[in-house]
Parts: structure tokens; sequence; C-alpha cells
């Protein structure tokens, strides 16, 4: 657990928050969240049902692989250190973590977000909890809404531990012994390659994204934390259109790394219809200020590899 003491980075646990310096700021919504977690299954009983895929890893060993690739990650990418910045992420993060269904809660997993100072349109999430924000999907989020819809859908493929699912189903291709190079996988683009060759366990560039299958599971189960945090799942449809239209060239990484399933539009709104959103987060003015906050901030650096 990253310490706030020099606040390089936020990170929270299921239940409580861990989070000394931001308390004050959130308390307030720890408790509208609190409440949030009243909603009654019965409200929410028309959504999809999600099966984790099989799974040959524990839970303790997504949690010690995501800490390896961390300590990878965090010497490949600039992370930014700005309170406020950091003190709104972590608090639009903890209202998903606290809307995840119970099924798919492990106790040992540990939740961070951290900014990355970064202008391409990205995010990931590691095994066990650590998330990545790029500064880029910040600022082309048209609102809270759809941010938090990235982070839901990340938060998704941790909780249902797709990146230990996807090296089970590998080890059946005889990759075998393969933690670095799934997690590269699953991270993708640049710092996944890196990881992928830095763990020095001989797949070089093997590079698998998640599946279809996979993603359309993220988004479900995407759709649905958000709308037990309060947040309206179509801002996840409208992120995705948000992304193709602002990333430019090429397209944004995060698409490449989550591949659309088909249609992937149309299912999220569908399953958003049959969602009931509890609690609607009306407040966004700390996200929007974050926003500000950063467009007056120097250019963040465009990573030049892909
Ligand atoms: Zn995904």
């Amino acid at each position: 657990m990253r310490c706030s003491s020099d606040w390089s980075g936020v990170s929270f646990l299921l239940e409580r928050s861990v989070q000394r310096v931001a308390g004050m700021t959130f308390t307030m919504r720890w408790r509208a969240t609190a409440a949030a977690l009243t909603v009654s299954a019965a409200v929410l009983s028309a959504q999809t049902p999600i099966t984790p895929p099989k799974n040959g890893y524990t839970p303790a060993e997504d949690v010690q692989l995501g800490r390896e690739a961390a300590a990878e990650v965090e010497r490949q990418v600039p992370l930014l250190s700005d309170k406020q910045v950091l003190s709104t992420m972590a608090g639009i993060g903890r209202r998903l973590v606290n809307a995840i269904p119970s099924e798919l809660r492990h106790s040992e997993f540990k939740y961070s977000v951290q900014v990355v100072n970064d202008a391409d349109i990205n995010a990931f999430a590691l095994p066990g909890g650590p998330m990545y924000v790029n500064r880029g999907m910040i600022e082309a989020a048209g609102r809270e809404g759809e941010a938090a819809g990235v982070m839901a859908h990340e938060l998704a493929h941790v909780a249902l531990r797709h990146g230990t699912a996807q090296a089970t189903e590998a080890t059946k291709y005889q990759l075998g012994g393969l933690a670095g190079a799934i997690i590269g996988s699953v991270v993708g683009g640049k710092v996944g390659s890196a990881i992928s060759q830095g763990t020095n366990i001989g797949l070089g560039t093997v590079f698998l994204k998640y599946s279809r299958a996979y993603e359309k599971q993220a988004d479900l189960l995407g759709a649905q934390i958000m709308a037990r945090a309060g947040y309206d799942p179509r801002d996840l449809a409208e992120m995705f259109q948000t992304i193709e239209e602002q990333g430019g060239l090429g397209g944004p990484e995060w698409l490449s790394d989550h591949p659309n399933p088909g249609n992937r539009y149309e299912y999220i709104s569908a399953e958003a219809s049959q969602l009931r959103v509890k609690n609607p987060v009306r407040d966004t003015r700390a996200f929007e200020a974050t926003q500000e906050r950063l467009k007056g901030m120097p250019r963040a650096p465009k990573t030049q590899t892909r």
C-alpha cells in the first residue's frame, strides 16, 4: 500500500478509507456512497448476469502479479503528483470500488488510482487493483461520468480477474509461466511491451489483448457498477464515441488494447436501459476543476512509441 505522506498516489481499500490527506474532502462522498450500497438487488434484477471466467490463479496471486507489474509500470511512466487531481480521481475510484458486486469482491485486493502525465487517451488496471489513468483520458472526457465509465470498465476487468484468467487460458497453448507477458499484454501498448520484456521470462513481445468476450463482460459489469455508483451507464457508451472522435490518426491506444467486441454502443445502451441509477452523482464540480487544472499545466508529453 502506498502511503499518503508524500502524496505520490492515492490508495484505498474496500470498506474503509486509508487516505488521510483527503479525508476531509471525502467525508461527504463517503457517506453518500454508503447510501448507494443499500440499492436492493430487486432494483437491479434486470441486469445481465456476469460469470467470471475460469481462473487457475488465486486472488493472492493476482495481487502479487499486479504489485510486480506496478513496480515496473512506475519505472516506465511519469506520474502526476498534484493533490487536487489525485484526490478527485481517488474519490471517483472509491465510489466505483464500493459499487463492485459483493460476489466479485476479493478481500486481498487493494485498489488505487494513479494519474499518468501522458497526453494519450489511455487507462489500464493491473490484477489485484492498481489503476493508472492517463491525463489525456481525463482531459478528453466530456464529463465526469465518461471518465468514471472508463474507470468502471477497468475495475470490471480487475474484479473479474481477467488478467490471470487470460493467463490461465494461455497456458493451455504452452505459453506457460508467463506472468510478465500476460500482465504486459493486459496493460498493452508501449508500457505493456516494456513490462513483457522487462520481466525477462523469455516470451519477449508476446502480445495478447483482452479477448472480445472479456471486453463485453467488462463493458456490461462496468455499466452495472456505474449505475450502482450513481453514474449513468450511457456515459460509458458516450466515452467510447469520445475516444474514437478524439483519438486522432491511428486511433487511441485504449481502443487497441480494449477491442470493440461489436455493437458496443448498442449493447451498453441496452444494458443501461435495464439499470436504475440510484443516488445520482450531481455535483461534478471537483472533476471539472480537475480538468481545468490539467489544462493549466504544461502540456503532457505524448509518448512516442507504441
Ligand atoms: Zn477492456
